[in-house]
């Protein structure tokens, strides 16, 4: 990212991480938090700390804690909501700073929206903030059972 230009996830962390979204897990590599994008409970982005592009540029913390945490996160998800599928996705096309789409994709989802279908899954009406709080956590205290050590 050249100086000057402002990184939308790099701004919301130096602010503490929870300026947009509930943060549900956090530390020195990564940051898990819901999205705030759309209404779909449990839709969570594992963010990398540090504004890297893709894990091509990752070091070696992040390289060897990826894998156990997005393992960690999905079986949290698994424990919490009654997903059938999780998605999982990286695009930085919007935000060109290393971000995992993880989407849990339940059984009542129309599907109109499933697979790729999800990416046109409509952006309103936003999240329930009551209901997103208490789905975090939920997750917090699964994701501390399940978090890989
Ligand atoms: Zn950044």
């Amino acid at each position: 990212m050249a100086l000057g230009q402002a990184c939308v996830i790099c701004s919301r962390q130096s602010l503490g991480g929870s300026a947009e979204g509930e943060v549900v897990y956090m530390d020195e590599s990564w940051v898990v938090r819901h999205s705030s994008e759309t209404n779909l409970l449990g839709y969570l982005l594992v963010e990398s700390r540090r504004h890297i592009l893709d894990l091509s540029q990752a070091d070696a913390c992040q390289a060897s804690t990826y894998g156990p945490l997005l393992s960690s996160v999905m079986k949290a998800m698994r424990a919490v909501l009654p997903c059938e599928r999780i998605y999982t996705f990286t695009l930085a096309e919007a935000v060109p700073h290393f971000h995992v789409h993880v989407i849990p994709r339940t059984a009542t989802l129309p599907k109109a929206f499933r697979g790729r279908g999800i990416l046109s899954y409509p952006l309103q009406p936003g999240p329930d903030k009551n209901l997103t709080a208490e789905i975090c956590a939920r997750l917090r205290r699964a994701l501390r059972v399940c978090l890989v050590r």
